[in-house]
């Protein structure tokens, strides 16, 4: 059982305490302690007429509460936040309330286009991914310029030739009578020219090997195997898409005293999808003694003398 006390009785007996202890320190220097109606009277005739409670749930304002005579019990619950995002902080959903934290952003991991991005908000942090090739400590070389290409000779491994190389007459289009379209792809197409003219390779020939591969992701094994075609799977914006690439030698061999290469190179990409691209190399490195190179070709393998042209 509970001592009732209404707030008219607990009014007045605040009132009679104050002017009982006033008039004490008025009329003497007793102290006012000493005053015994400053005590609440007991008050056994409301117990008696107790009425059964009628709660309220408590909420994030309120502790449980009656209804009828305002008893609280207890406190109030926590507040129920919710729908907190980078942006806004969380709000009860009960009185309205903000939270006074935000919620953390919700990352999206880095890819080779983008650095890691809040999918809620758009803030980035960070970099793109390096792409492999340059992971591996190779660059790509300038489209359209004349490139000294220096190989050891066939013959002879100590001495080199120096060939005038060339990758130029990038173009990018949907599709044309020997491209096919693919819906969301475009053709990116390039031509390749190397000449050796030099002593060196009239006397001991040169070896090379050639190919395709991925700037981002260079696997020489898929991108090149035996043939002039082939696809690869490329990652663009974190999404992977099955890219196809074929070439086509326009012109090899002797031409007088010079050996000449002429290569159109074309791949299928997402539009937009930069990191196609072409090798050339010394074949001899990777199959030492022989002109042809062989299909156990490891894109770690290359050396100093590979050049690489992306169709950007
Ligand atoms: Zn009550
Ligand atoms: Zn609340
Ligand atoms: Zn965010």
């Amino acid at each position: 059982m509970r001592k009732m006390t209404t707030p008219t009785m607990m009014l007045l007996m605040l009132s009679i305490a104050l002017a009982l202890v006033l008039a004490a320190g008025c009329a003497s220097n007793e102290p006012a302690a000493t005053v015994p109606a400053a005590r609440a009277p007991a008050e056994p005739e409301v117990e008696e007429t107790a009425h059964t409670h009628m709660w309220i749930d408590a909420d994030c304002q309120n502790p449980r509460t009656c209804a009828d005579c305002g008893e609280t019990e207890g406190t109030p619950t926590a507040h129920d936040f919710a729908g907190a995002t980078c942006q806004e902080p969380a709000v009860c959903t009960q009185c309205g309330e903000a939270d006074s934290e935000t919620a953390a952003h919700e990352w999206r991991d880095a890819n080779f286009q983008e650095p890691q991005i809040c999918t809620v908000c758009g803030i980035t942090e960070g970099v793109p991914l390096t792409p492999g090739l340059l992971s591996r400590g190779y660059a790509l070389s300038e489209l359209d310029s004349v490139h000294d290409f220096e190989v050891p000779t066939f013959q002879d491994r100590s001495v080199t030739t120096i060939g005038q190389l060339r990758v130029y007459d990038l173009e990018i289009i949907e599709s044309n009578e020997t491209h096919e379209a693919r819906e969301g792809f475009e053709w990116r197409i390039a031509h390749l020219y190397l000449e050796f003219s030099d002593s060196n390779q009239q006397r001991y020939g040169h070896a090379i090997f050639y190919g395709t591969l991925d700037y981002y992701t260079p696997d020489i094994d898929s991108a090149s195997g035996p043939g002039n075609h082939g696809s690869q799977t490329v990652n663009f914006y974190g999404n992977d898409y099955q890219s196809e690439w074929k070439f086509e030698v326009l012109r090899e061999g002797p031409s007088g005293r010079a050996y000449v290469y002429e290569v159109v190179f074309s791949f299928l990409v997402p539009v937009g999808y930069d990191g196609a691209a072409i090798f050339i190399g010394n074949a001899g490195f990777i199959n030492e003694g022989s002109p042809m190179p062989s299909t156990i070709i490891l894109a770690n393998e290359f050396d100093d003398s590979t050049m690489f042209f992306g169709l950007r």
